[in-house]
């Protein structure tokens, strides 16, 4: 294994991978960073471990991003940012971030290692995104790919005339659940207090759902199934009374987890694992800037997370100035 001398020693000799800007993930945030921080010439990469477009990607149909005002699928607009940030000159690698190391005060302190090697940065942006939570009930990892799933985009075209239970009451279950009853003969949704979180928008269009009924201040206790889900446990939270439900496919929407878990104690986050910033999307430590949904905040949109993105970058661009001592003063 590489010592930890040896590999700071390699990285600052390999002029090609040093940059005046490394972005963290791919999603809507890294994405906007990453135009940002290339249309004003700034040597730029991105780093994203899987393909871009985050959880945005995966979203069937995005009808809150300005300027299309009839909506637009999700993986068209994240094909969209890619392209427009790829124009203006960003540099995107497919590898996964390890750990992001502050090695020095000087003009390529950062350390951004990764799977394949070491990059060198004046300025890091995190934008690493979050990931889906879990159910942890009994049957959830056994049938994952087996009917229970996270992605209504990816896999609701399997559940053709089937029943579903799609679980949580935010924004995602709730436009999930009508997104799966384009397919699914009825979606169940489930939810453990006795109204939902989702904006009253999208209640809406699920109550006038002849498809979907609702079970509230109810929880799923276990998931049951051989080859394929056959039924699920809901318990009554207030009751306690416990139903099996006959569904082919559960749909669990339940939040997401920051993924933050790499950075350790690079920086400060809350005891969610979210990332702590300054309103100009600086972290605790100098020169690394987060944005997006890995950053702790109120809302958690497309357009907010392409807002903190552009913030980030200039906040970035400004910090690499002000080290080569061009800063515009
Ligand atoms: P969310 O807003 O955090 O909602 C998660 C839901 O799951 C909540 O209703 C929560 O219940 C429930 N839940 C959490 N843990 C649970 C558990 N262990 N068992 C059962 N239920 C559980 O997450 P989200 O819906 O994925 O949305 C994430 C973010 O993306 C939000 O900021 C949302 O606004 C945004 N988003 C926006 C849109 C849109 O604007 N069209 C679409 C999708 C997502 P409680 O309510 O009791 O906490």
């Amino acid at each position: 294994m590489t010592s930890k001398k040896s590999w700071i020693h390699s990285f600052n000799t390999v002029q090609e991978n040093n940059y005046d800007i490394i972005i963290v993930g791919g999603g809507p945030a890294g994405l906007t960073a990453g135009l940002y921080a290339s249309r004003s010439k700034m040597r730029t990469l991105l780093l994203e471990r899987m393909g871009c477009g985050g959880q945005n990607a995966i979203t069937d149909w995005i009808e809150n991003y300005p300027g299309f005002p009839e909506g637009i699928n999700g993986f068209e607009l994240a094909s969209k940012f890619e392209e427009q940030a790829r124009k203006f000159g960003l540099e995107i690698k497919t590898e996964g971030v390890i750990s992001i190391e502050s090695t020095s005060q000087d003009i390529s302190g950062k350390a951004v290692r990764t799977e394949n090697g070491v990059y060198a940065a004046t300025a890091v942006v995190i934008a690493a995104g979050a990931s889906f939570k879990n159910l942890n009930v009994p049957g959830e990892v056994e049938l994952r790919g087996k009917g229970v799933s996270y992605c209504a985009t990816c896999d609701a075209p399997f559940f053709k005339e089937k029943d579903v239970a799609v679980v949580g009451g935010g924004n995602s279950a709730v436009q999930e659940a009508v997104y799966i009853t384009r397919f699914a003969k009825s979606v169940t949704l489930i939810h453990r207090r006795d109204r939902l979180r989702a904006t009253a928008i999208l209640q809406e269009k699920a109550k006038n759902n002849p498809k979907i009924r609702f079970k509230l201040e109810s929880v799923v206790k276990s998931i049951q199934g051989g080859e394929q889900v056959e039924s699920i446990t809901t318990e009554n939270v207030k009751t306690g009374a416990k139903e099996d439900l006959n569904v082919q496919g559960v749909f669990i929407f339940i939040g997401h987890v920051p993924n933050t878990e790499f950075l350790r104690d690079t920086v400060k986050k809350d005891d969610s694992g979210y990332i702590l910033t300054d309103e100009n999307m600086q972290t605790s430590l100098s020169g690394v800037f987060a944005c997006g949904d890995a950053r702790k905040k109120l809302l958690r949109q497309v357009v907010t997370a392409c807002g903190e993105g552009a913030a980030a970058a200039f906040a970035a661009q400004e910090y690499v100035e002000e080290k080569r001592g061009t800063a515009y003063k």
